[in-house]
């Protein structure tokens, strides 16, 4: 019998019960899963970092955290998990609602939308915008998530650089690895998505020197964590016109307060962090295969590079 401990915020064990319960017995496994369980009996921690757990050294026989986001910022650096950490990767939900998004936002402002959607003035101004293949895209983050906004937009057509800490090959794409490499990504980029984790070296990423360096009027887009942007640097490089438009996902706070001067700001728009996110059916049989892999001895998927912090 395997214990798993679903340890996220109480509303979500409503939503996961049943599609974890029908992935784990869809793999033949025998198990118990619940929120409220004996630490000493724990073999599979269900993560979240707002469960509220913080001290796996309570759970003597836990042989994995499996966290149910991608992002492991508030979790990687725990001094008392000296188990495997797995992060969410899910191509059929996960992945497939950031490249909606990012593929979205990324039209909204190749296509100039915004002018004809609110224009209270009626003006009548037929300039017809470029075609993709004139708009230069810079994604910063070229793993999972970014990869795959990366084949969509070229797929669409557009100019697309991804950069990474390791060079990819991916069809279509220009791919830049390392941090010698980073201004040349950002060199001339009209529209910027960030899909890099959050760590010690990705902090920041995106300041006041390296706005600089991105085609004048271009758009920012991040839909992966707040930190990575110097939020002042970004405030100046919209007011100067350098930056034509931020839409900014996630903060450094969050919800984002109401008196952030991001919430009044003509040329920022907020979202509240839904870029994307763990739907439990396709969730949940990513989770049960790892819990089938600890069972049988094979590697797990998607494991985070401790030291790395992602
Ligand atoms: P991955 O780990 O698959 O990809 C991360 C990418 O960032 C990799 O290409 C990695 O390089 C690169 N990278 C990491 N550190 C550096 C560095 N110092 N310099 C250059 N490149 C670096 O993660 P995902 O694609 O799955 O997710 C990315 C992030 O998206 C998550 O960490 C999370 O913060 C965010 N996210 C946001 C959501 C939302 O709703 N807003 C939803 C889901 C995720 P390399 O490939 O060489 O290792």
């Amino acid at each position: 019998m395997i214990h798993i401990l679903f340890a996220a915020a109480p509303d979500r064990w409503a939503q996961y019960e049943h599609p974890l319960t029908r992935a784990l017995d869809a793999l033949g496994l025998d198990y118990v899963l619940s929120p409220e369980m004996d630490p000493a009996q724990v073999e599979y921690i269900v993560y979240a970092p707002n469960s509220g757990h913080d001290d796996f050294s309570l759970f003597p026989r836990a042989r994995a955290v499996l966290n149910l986001w991608a992002g492991v910022e508030n979790v990687v650096n725990n001094p008392t998990l000296t188990i495997p950490l797995a992060r969410m990767v899910d191509d059929e939900g996960l992945t497939q609602g950031m490249v909606e998004w990012v593929t979205g936002h990324v039209l909204r402002h190749h296509l100039g939308m915004d002018a004809h959607i609110v224009n209270p003035d009626r003006r009548w101004v037929p300039v017809a915008p470029p075609l993709a293949r004139d708009r230069p895209v810079t994604i910063l983050g070229f793993g999972t998530l970014g990869q795959a906004c990366g084949r969509a937009l070229a797929g669409l057509g557009f100019e697309v650089t991804g950069w990474a800490r390791s060079a990819k090959d991916v069809p279509g794409v220009r791919t830049l690895g390392g941090d010698d490499t980073l201004d040349t990504a950002l060199a001339g980029a009209q529209i910027v998505v960030l899909l890099l984790p959050l760590t010690e070296a990705t902090r920041n990423v995106l300041d006041a020197r390296r706005l600089s360096l991105l085609a004048p009027g271009a758009v920012v887009l991040n839909p992966g964590r707040g930190p990575l942007i110097d939020d002042d640097a970004l405030l100046a490089a919209l007011d100067s016109g350098q930056v034509s438009h931020a839409t900014l996902d996630v903060f450094r706070v969050e919800p984002l307060p109401q008196d952030h001067p991001f919430w009044a700001h003509p040329k920022v728009t907020v979202c509240p962090h839904i870029a994307s996110e763990t739907r439990p059916d396709s969730a949940a049989r990513v989770i049960a295969e790892n819990i089938r892999r600890g069972e049988s001895g094979e590697p797990f998927l998607h494991l985070v590079d401790r030291a790395a912090g992602y």
